[in-house]
């Protein structure tokens, strides 16, 4: 518990609720004993792990392992699970305590569900545009597709019972390269982002360095892309696509960088990419990358607004690769890799997990008024609510879903204690 609660303590001194980060610290190890016990498979940490993967991870897969907590647990509890069923609205009673949901069927039969509590954890609002941009300022990322029924209900539902949202809310970045037009995760171009090679923005300037996408990937690596506008282009070489697609890009940089890839999370991209090529012209040919045998040429392919600004970015990206010495951003000198031609220019647009945070909440996880008392009945868990993460995001292993199940399980706890005491 120490190690974990230091670890998450540092990461978020001062804008995060350390209340609810302790609460959340201190159930994680009952809460893997329960999982475990219910079935979970979770392996332990080495005991030389680095302190960022000092977690314990769930490496239990498909759908057994819910079925088990169905059978043994939900069904002998008296519970009723409702699927192709939406929650609509919460239902309050005269002094504002939540006494029910409204529900809609798949096949538009409305639902009434009276209860003593509910538990709002309804996976927060990345399948909403219009949330997307109220509460991100800006809808312009990759859904990956795997959230997209997580459209927001949760928020607005708990917003107009009253609660109030707090602070930190954003999208859960990725750190892969990605594009709505062809399927970069499919074909492994995703991977290329942890070369970390020269990327530059719609003008086709530098503005990163571009290590932060190796080592801090899904943290200050997206957020130096996010104020961009979400959308940059990453440039490759034939030369390196020629070695990436037989050695990996873990392979490219053998010799010259250690074990420094393969401890970061790039360590995901260790392997060859047989198919780069192909996946390259592909998204040539749908007018998503470029290849230029000058800057000149591809800033024109491209569509910079002014091509020198990019000609004059990637001479002198090559001329402090050549020195060794990022004098511009400080990426370090192993990853300064010059840009020989032909050159490629990958489009590429953040993309999102699903969104993190939403109603600000306590640390028994009861949503809070816009008066800052808790609403009687109300819990939220899981990337609904606020108070656990800040921005940017941080690369910790399974952190995310240590929180759903924590949040889940004392929102549940405290839930189950207030509704049988009314
Ligand atoms: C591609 C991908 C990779 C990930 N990798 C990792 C990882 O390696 N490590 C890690 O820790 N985490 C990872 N995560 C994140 C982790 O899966 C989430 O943090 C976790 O699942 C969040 O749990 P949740 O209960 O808050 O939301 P969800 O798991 O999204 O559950 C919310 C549920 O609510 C349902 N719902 C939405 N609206 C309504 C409504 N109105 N009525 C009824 N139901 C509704 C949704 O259909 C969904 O089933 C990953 C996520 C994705 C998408």
């Amino acid at each position: 518990m120490g190690r974990r609660l230091s670890r998450l303590r540092r990461l978020r001194v001062g804008r995060a609720n350390n209340l609810l980060v302790r609460a959340i610290a201190e159930d994680s190890g009952p809460m893997v004993d329960w999982l475990v016990a219910h079935g979970f498979h979770a392996d332990p940490p080495r005991p030389d792990a680095r302190e960022d993967e000092a977690f314990m991870c769930d490496f239990g897969r498909g759908q057994e392992k819910f079925q088990r907590l169905y059978d043994d647990y939900l069904v002998p509890g008296g519970a009723r699970v409702m699927t192709e069923t939406r929650a609509l609205e919460l239902r309050q009673d005269e002094r504002g305590a939540v006494i029910g949901v409204e529900a809609q069927r798949q096949d538009g039969t409305r639902v009434h569900v009276a209860c003593g509590a509910v538990v709002v954890a309804a996976g927060g609002f990345s399948g909403s545009s219009a949330l997307l941009r109220r509460l991100c300022h800006s809808d312009s990322f990759y859904d990956r597709g795997l959230t997209t029924q997580c459209s927001g209900e949760g928020v607005l539902m708990c917003e107009r019972a009253g609660a109030q949202l707090g602070p930190e809310i954003m999208p859960h970045m990725q750190e892969y390269l990605a594009n709505p037009v062809c399927n970069f995760t499919d074909n492994l171009i995703k991977y290329l982002s942890y070369a970390g090679f020269l990327t530059v923005n719609r003008e086709g300037k530098r503005f990163m360095n571009e290590c932060l996408n190796v080592e801090d990937a899904m943290g200050s690596g997206c957020a130096s892309l996010r104020v961009q506008g979400g959308a940059y282009y990453y440039l490759i070489s034939q030369d390196q696509v020629d070695a990436i697609r037989e050695r990996g890009v873990g392979g490219y940089f053998d010799g010259r960088l250690g074990d420094y890839l393969s401890k970061s999370v790039a360590s995901r991209a260790l392997v060859p990419i047989p198919n780069l090529q192909e996946s390259l012209d592909e998204a040539v040919a749908r007018g998503q990358a470029w290849r230029g045998e000058s800057a000149e040429e591809l800033a024109a392919l491209v569509g910079f607004p002014d091509p020198a600004v990019f000609v004059a970015t990637l001479a002198r990206y090559n001329e402090l690769c050549h020195r060794g010495v990022d004098e511009d951003f400080g990426k370090i000198s192993p990853l300064m890799n010059e840009h020989a031609m032909p050159l490629y220019a990958i489009r590429s647009v953040i993309p999102i997990m699903g969104t993190l945070g939403g109603v600000r909440v306590n640390e028994r996880l009861e949503a809070l008024g816009r008066d800052g008392a808790p609403i009687p009945g109300l819990y939220v868990a899981g990337q609904e609510g606020s108070g656990f993460y800040t921005y940017p995001y941080y690369s910790t292993r399974c952190i995310t879903t240590t929180y759903a199940y924590c949040s889940g399980r004392i929102a549940g706890k405290n839930a189950a204690g207030y509704a049988t005491s009314r």
